[in-house]
């Protein structure tokens, strides 16, 4: 069990909720934290009286099972929103009025195709350039991606258009890789439970866009968030993706209720990929639309010249004609829901 205590309580008021522990013979430790302490209750003993700790000055919460949430609290976030408004490379913040939208092809391919793709999305308004180069696939057979090859091609797109750099990692060994190339590194779905991962790039600099795990509730997804914040790193952007459902009619369920139940009670801001949420292009603008109007942060789409020749997702992809509609049907629902595009 353990006590959560108001942001505005004292060192004092924390003492006496272990002086009252104390006097009903519970033993306790406290956790302090940035923005609000706990104090945990190592054993109940029979004269503990939960009403009597619940009515204590400045105790927020007694709760049964440990909070998921202390480092991501919403009190940790901005004063306005409550979200913590996190750098998309060093132009760009997600976590703000303005939606971060991250596009780009599923695997890197080529050179040509990555620029036509990149210079494409920041004529629309992206932020930042999607593109794998370490790709997790289910079969050994399938494109793998084009490792450093493929970090260069990145780099070039950078410069050529200015946009922000996001691309996977799969392992510790990665990161140092990846790093001179890319702005935000990004932990799959596959990779969410992989706890050494989590702490290597937590304790580095770059902000982690971190995918849900396809079957991980949403206190495992903000405690694997936690992972990364605890080892250094506050700058985590969320990333709804889809869980796997009984429906087969799509290859991820999109579970976009997960939105606003992030914003209500953590500080990080989240961004919805409709592509693999979805599996099927045809459904990615109405879900794109969905996200935002449920109060996503930005979108992660893949985009590609040409989908139907792509190496990897292509039935899941926009072309360029279609991510530019999209934006364009995006600016007005953008505004009428108080965001800008
Ligand atoms: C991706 O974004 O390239 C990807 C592999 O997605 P996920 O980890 O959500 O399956
Ligand atoms: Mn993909």
């Amino acid at each position: 069990m353990i006590v959560v205590m108001n942001p505005r309580s004292s060192r004092d008021h924390v003492d006496q909720v272990v002086q009252l522990l104390d006097d009903m013979g519970v033993n306790s430790h406290v956790i302090p934290g940035d923005t609000r302490s706990v104090v945990e209750l190592l054993e109940v003993s029979r004269r503990f009286d939960r009403a009597r700790l619940e009515l204590a000055p400045m105790v927020d919460q007694v709760l049964d099972k440990p909070a998921p949430l202390l480092a991501a609290d919403r009190a940790a976030g901005s004063a306005d929103t409550g979200t913590r408004e996190v750098p998309l490379g060093p132009r760009a913040v997600i976590g703000g009025r303005k939606l971060g939208i991250i596009a780009g092809p599923c695997s890197v391919e080529n050179e040509a195709r990555l620029l036509e793709t990149a210079t494409a999305v920041a004529d629309c308004g992206a932020a930042a350039l999607r593109g794998g180069v370490f790709k997790p696939r289910t079969s050994p057979y399938s494109f793998q991606g084009l490792e450093e090859s493929g970090l260069e091609m990145l780099a070039k797109a950078r410069e050529k258009t200015g946009l922000a750099i996001v691309t996977e990692v799969m392992c510790c060994l990665h990161v140092e890789r990846v790093g001179p190339y890319a702005d935000v590194l990004q932990v799959g779905s596959r990779n969410m439970h992989c706890t050494p991962l989590l702490k290597t790039v937590g304790e580095q600099e770059k902000p982690v866009l971190l995918k849900r795990g396809w079957s991980a509730t949403l206190d495992e997804y903000l405690l694997a968030a936690e992972y990364i914040i605890n080892a250094g790193n506050p700058n985590v952007i969320l990333c709804e993706r889809g869980i796997r459902a009984h429906e087969d009619y799509v290859r991820n369920t999109l579970a976009l209720a997960v939105v606003p139940e992030v914003k209500r009670i953590s500080s990080l801001p989240i961004v919805v990929d409709p592509s693999h949420g979805t599996g099927r292009a045809h459904l990615v603008p109405p879900m794109s639309k969905a996200a935002i109007a449920c109060g996503a942060d930005g979108l992660l789409i893949e985009v590609h010249p040409n989908p139907e020749q792509a190496w990897s997702d292509g039935s899941q992809t926009l072309n360029l004609d279609q991510f530019r509609e999209l934006m364009t049907n995006l600016k007005p629902l953008a505004e009428t829901c108080g965001r800008e595009l």
